[in-house]
């Protein structure tokens, strides 16, 4: 089962988070039919949703994050509310490019580099918090942890991984965000930098079958972290036909006659979870009257 997890350093000077997504990321392929690339671009930013959708406080806070980069995929989108339910799409699922000269999947080149990550939280204010950083890599992780650094200015590292098989199944997705509380030693910052940078990957922990936690304890090097909050994870959609008709509505009485005229009814999928809603010429004819 996918998990998500926030804790503290046994110092107090570093908050973390940790998430297994392996289950979600399979799903979210399944779904919208996605190619190899565009799975584990997809379930990066899914990924970086339950992270971030554990920093929301309120129940009702809802958190959404955008890519851009220009790049085959088009645009990623992904929401996590503070329970950590989260829904995401891609503008073109089925795009791919070949693997990089690593022989990794090109995440980066899907999803492009010459663009923005939009992050908006909507914390039930007058107007929802807006940051927006440009693109560092395409990667994903990087241009969240760039979000953190300009955007919100918290000190922060951040590691998303998806690892497939020869046949590109996805094995196993995960990651981790760590951050530095304000009055941590700089020398912490210091060793943990250090340390990041020859660890081994987090997917590759999640494949051998290393919980969150155990994620965060080999990460910090830590064996006395404190779990403040621990969640199962969940791929969600809340639309409904109900709501689905709200939009229809709100496109004007003359748009619906034009749909009546030219379709005789109205197919919408939604872009989330590819539920078909259709509304036939009577529904739209009702909905013209009112
Ligand atoms: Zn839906």
């Amino acid at each position: 089962m996918d998990i998500a997890v926030r804790a503290i350093d046994s110092s107090g000077s570093i908050r973390a988070f940790a998430v297994s997504t392996t289950g979600l990321a399979r799903e979210a392929a399944a779904i919208h039919k996605c190619s190899a690339t565009a799975a584990a671009a997809l379930a990066r930013v899914l990924t970086a949703a339950c992270i971030m959708g554990m920093t929301l406080k309120d129940e009702k806070d809802l958190l959404t994050i955008q890519v851009k980069g220009g790049g085959p995929i088009g645009k990623i989108i992904a929401v996590a509310n503070s329970r950590v339910e989260v829904k995401g799409y891609a503008d073109f699922p089925q795009a791919d490019l070949p693997l990089n000269p690593l022989g990794k999947l090109d995440v980066g080149g899907l999803v492009g580099r010459n663009g923005y990550l939009l992050v908006i939280k909507d914390l039930g204010l007058k107007e929802p918090y807006i940051g927006q950083v440009n693109l560092v890599s395409g990667e994903i992780g990087d241009d969240i942890t760039a979000y953190y650094s300009y955007s919100e200015q918290v000190p922060t590292a951040t590691a998303l991984g998806v690892l497939v098989d020869r046949d590109l199944a996805i094995l196993a997705a995960g990651g981790y965000m760590i951050q530095l509380m304000p009055d941590a030693d700089p020398g912490i910052a210091d060793r943990l930098e250090k340390r990041l940078k020859d660890i081994e990957a987090v997917s590759s922990l999640v494949n051998r079958g290393y919980t969150p936690e155990q994620v965060l304890e080999y990460v910090l090097d830590d064996k006395n972290i404190r779990i403040l909050e621990k969640r199962s994870l969940k791929l969600v959609c809340d639309c409904s036909r109900e709501r689905i008709e709200r939009v229809l509505i709100s496109l004007g009485k003359e748009e619906i006659r034009n749909i009546l005229e030219q379709e005789g009814k109205a197919e919408i999928t939604c872009h989330f979870c590819n539920q078909r809603y259709v509304f036939q010429a009577e529904e739209l004819k009702n909905m013209v009257s009112q």
